[in-house]
């Protein structure tokens, strides 16, 4: 199975992962984890790769290409993969068109997660995490603390990151629909587009996709 993951921010996007790997038994393959190790093993490519990202550049597509080719050609991805965070473009879309055609393979499906703006925007400001111990709540579900800011397993104060606001929540949401639109309407023209409900939990959403694409857990 190859798959490509796409979502706005707190769609839950990064909790699929986990789901579609151990379902398919294929890697999870996120470029924004790719550029972060290798600038953490400080290659030459990681301080290249940091020098663009610290910019607030994006890593252009030749670059971006070339990496996920080489993680692609590993043995753990023959047998399929679930993409995150790539393709970002049109051109890097072809790219991996042609690189899978001339080994014969395809993309199966591109999952499209979707959510109302409203829930989005609350996943986001109600996020509340434990500076001591890393849990991390919902003011606004079902994870909130028994004890309003308060972790109920340490007893800490819970902090909001400064950039959870809804003003940044909000821009970061345009700027993910302009960027993403054309990618959409790519792989709409190639039929693989699946539209998942991001709003359910994150199992829900998974067994959702299954249905959609007509498998049986
Ligand atoms: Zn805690």
């Amino acid at each position: 199975m190859r798959l490509i993951i796409m979502g706005p921010p707190a769609s839950g996007k990064g909790s699929q992962g986990p789901f579609i790997e151990n379902y398919y038994n294929i890697p999870h393959i996120s470029t924004g984890s790719m550029f972060r190790e290798e600038i953490k093993k400080g290659t030459k490519l990681g301080k290249e790769l940091k020098a663009i990202l610290d910019k607030g550049q994006f890593v252009n597509d030749d670059l971006t290409n070339e990496m996920v080719r080489s993680r692609l050609l590993k043995e753990d991805a023959r047998k399929g993969f679930l993409l995150d965070g790539y393709p970002r473009t049109v051109p890097q879309a072809e790219y991996l068109d042609n690189f899978l055609s001339e080994q014969g393979l395809k993309i199966d499906y591109a999952i499209n997660l979707y959510a109302d703006e409203d829930l989005l925007i609350k996943r986001v400001t109600g996020r509340r995490t434990c500076p001591k111990c890393g849990h991390i709540y919902n003011i606004y579900s079902d994870l909130k603390p028994k004890k309003m800011d308060v972790c109920d397993d340490c007893g800490t104060s819970l902090v909001k990151r400064a950039d959870d606001t809804e003003e940044i929540i909000k821009e970061r949401l345009v700027v993910y629909h302009n960027k993403t639109e054309p990618i959409i309407k790519y792989y709409k023209d190639k039929g693989l587009i699946v539209d998942v409900d991001g709003s359910l939990t994150a199992e829900g959403t998974f067994l959702e996709f299954l249905k959609l694409i007509g498998e049986k857990k």
